[in-house]
């Protein structure tokens, strides 16, 4: 065979592979979508549930604009040593850490299980009161808000919470109970 030739079939066999998952992927997100519709997220991760509000640091909604990106969770107003609860069932995957040069500042990584397999919720600003490993149940409490207000004087104190369904980041604010 000819190099060239062998050449556009490997890119063709890759660009076939990399587009089938590409499509399976938004398929499964599709279905986690609707099963979350069906079996919502703990419609309170915190006491009382209000989402923060623009402030001179910035908004609370997912997309808002963050100088040249665009916020990747959503924020939900909490004062600092509230307790915060897991809004899925699942494991911590990990403890997170939002600053490289701060690691006071703390959050977990939860894996769904159950109805919230391929679910993933990436919670920022608590201090956990879980450990790797461990298993959760919606509605656990899984660590107290901290207040980042203290990093970034005029934030409004906060939890900040990403999700993915099947790797792919959303706007979580639909899936509340
Ligand atoms: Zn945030």
């Amino acid at each position: 065979m000819r190099p060239a030739l062998f050449g556009a079939i490997t890119a063709l066999i890759l660009i076939t592979t990399l587009v089938m998952f590409w499509i399976s992927r938004r398929k499964k997100k599709e279905k986690l979508e609707k099963a979350l519709m069906a079996n919502r997220l703990m419609n309170r991760p915190s006491f009382p549930y209000l989402l923060r509000k623009c402030d001179p640091k910035g908004c609370g909604h997912f997309g808002a604009s963050r100088g040249s990106g665009k916020h990747k969770g959503l924020d939900i107003k909490l004062a600092k040593g509230q307790e915060v609860f897991s809004p899925i069932d699942g494991i911590v995957k990990r403890l997170a850490f939002p600053y490289g040069d701060d690691y006071s500042w703390k959050g977990v990584l939860l894996l769904g299980t159950g109805h919230f397999k391929g679910v993933s919720v990436k919670i920022f600003y608590l201090e956990p009161s879980v450990s790797k490993g461990q298993t959760i149940r919606k509605g656990d409490p899984i660590g107290k808000a901290q207040d980042i207000g203290e990093r970034y004087p005029g934030a409004t104190p906060h939890i900040h919470l990403e999700l993915r369904l099947a790797g792919i980041l959303v706007d979580p604010e639909p899936y509340f109970g």
